[in-house]
């Protein structure tokens, strides 16, 4: 029998009482075959959303707005708990941590509304909650079906650092906490049911990984137990060479890499968030990434980079983020000056966006890189201050944004070593008469980037998406 097996179920694999049975049947079946099985669970799915708008209104002070989120809240739990448990006991029990966890969000929600700001510590409190109520509900349910299981706070077991809201674990303490908790439930034969997305300080005090964090939280639990699998479960079949809602006849893919699947994450696939990829690379972790409803369908697992993917083209998948905003600082008096580059990114950095795409023509005339266009002002802002003398001098003739382009990312490890990839990519779309505004390509030659306007965005991917089917 196979040891240990580490389970993540997402949002909408566990956000309505027909997904929860699925999800639980298949932890059942899970438990025939391996000895010991992990369970990691997010919030319901739109729960989180709704907590965080939650806390939006109280910084506003709409109180009315926060107060019909909780009841909102309420009925969607409160709705699964007496549909989906039947015992009386266990009815009560999820039913009185629901009221207990919306009181903590009212009231979280009305300190917010006096202090008329929310920190980032007091954020983490709030948008934990839709963790903090469903984990009880699953393990409650599995112990309904048979299934000994226990509901375990992530608290408990993932120690991480103080940056709320997207917090770091501490691998060696959360290994040693992780297994004194768990091992015991384990060797009794039970399953725990452990939160996603939260951890907590040494102090205790509640932290987030970050949004869609669920996933790393799998990964991180899978590598502090020495799991042999961690199957992420997700409502998708597997990675996908493209989105299905742009192209028609986008595939799953047996095998990818972990480079290959951390760049199509990063571009905004949103199969996995980005960080699980490295606790289970480092702990040799095998992992899967399946359909909850189809379970026995399609699903990809993801390799070790250098593994063969049984691919004949180089080019993988394609996926794009859209709401990018392209900022140019440009002028010829930066020609040569040192120093352009490092104050451009440094004030990029003091206005709190991250660049998702950079590129620097060699005439040194321009640096051009692309930042969410919701943190786009931001950076303006901060780049006419940093340059306000240069600008004054006309050495920077202006800071020119773009707003509403999309960022088109093909992926495929293959590509480092065929070359006129990157010719067949622009051939192809400008046949078609799309226009591409940027180019970036990663040094690891994983990935190519392209930057188009929103109009060519989708005839983009598809474009891209026939030259991948079209070799596969
Ligand atoms: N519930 C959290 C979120 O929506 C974490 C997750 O689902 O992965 O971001
Ligand atoms: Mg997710």
């Amino acid at each position: 029998m196979n040891k240990t097996l580490t389970m993540k179920f997402g949002g909408t694999s566990v956000g309505s009482v027909s997904a929860i049975r699925q999800s639980a049947q298949l932890i059942k079946s899970a438990k025939a075959d391996w000895q010991n099985v992990i369970v990691v669970v997010s919030a319901m799915s739109k729960v989180t959303n709704l907590l965080i708008e939650g806390t939006q209104a109280a910084i506003l002070g709409q109180s009315k707005r926060y107060q019909s989120i909780a009841d909102e809240l309420t009925r969607m739990h409160s709705d699964v708990i007496f549909e989906l448990l039947t015992s009386q006991a266990e009815q009560d029990h999820a039913y009185g941590r629901l009221t207990a966890h919306i009181d903590e969000f009212k009231s979280l929600c009305h300190a917010i509304e006096i202090l008329g700001e929310a920190s980032p510590r007091a954020m983490d409190v709030v948008s934990s909650l839709g963790e903090r109520i469903n984990y009880h509900v699953v393990a409650a349910h599995l112990r309904e079906i048979g299934v000994s299981a226990e509901a375990v706070l992530a608290t408990e077991l993932i120690r991480t650092d103080s940056v709320f809201q997207s917090a770091s674990p501490d691998m060696l303490i959360s290994r040693q906490i992780t297994q004194t908790r768990l091992n015991p439930l384990l060797e009794a034969g039970s399953v725990p049911v452990i939160t996603g997305f939260l951890g907590a300080t040494e102090h205790g005090a509640i932290t987030t990984l970050g949004r869609g964090g669920s996933d790393y939280s799998g990964a991180i639990v899978a590598a502090c137990t020495d799991s042999h699998e961690l199957w992420i479960w997700t409502d998708v079949p597997g990675v996908m060479t493209g989105d299905p809602r742009v192209v028609k006849n986008a595939r799953t893919l047996p095998k990818v890499t972990y480079r290959e699947v951390s760049e199509l994450a990063y571009y905004g696939a949103k199969v996995l968030h980005p960080k699980t990829i490295r606790p289970v690379l480092e702990s040799g972790t095998a992992l899967w990434v399946k359909n909850t409803f189809d379970p026995n369908g399609e699903a990809t697992l993801i390799v070790p980079d250098g593994s063969p993917t049984d691919s004949i083209s180089p080019l993988r998948a394609v996926t794009a983020i859209k709401g990018q905003t392209m900022i140019t600082v440009e002028g010829r008096g930066m020609i040569g000056v040192q120093g352009i580059a490092a104050r451009t990114f440094g004030a990029v950095a003091r206005a709190h966006a991250s660049v998702t795409l950079i590129t620097q023509a060699s005439s040194e005339q321009s640096i051009c890189f692309s930042v969410p266009t919701s943190d786009g002002r931001r950076v303006v802002t901060a780049l006419e201050e940093e340059f306000s003398r240069e600008l004054h001098r006309r050495d920077i003739d202006s800071i020119l944004t773009l707003d509403d382009v999309v960022i088109v990312t093909v992926v495929g490890s293959g590509m480092q070593h065929t070359p006129g990839v990157s010719g067949r990519i622009f051939s192809a779309l400008g046949n078609k008469g799309l226009n591409i505004i940027a180019i970036a390509q990663g040094s690891s030659e994983c990935a190519i980037s392209l930057v188009t306007s929103a109009t060519d965005a989708d005839e983009s991917v598809r474009t891209i998406h026939e030259l991948i089917v079209g070799e596969n």
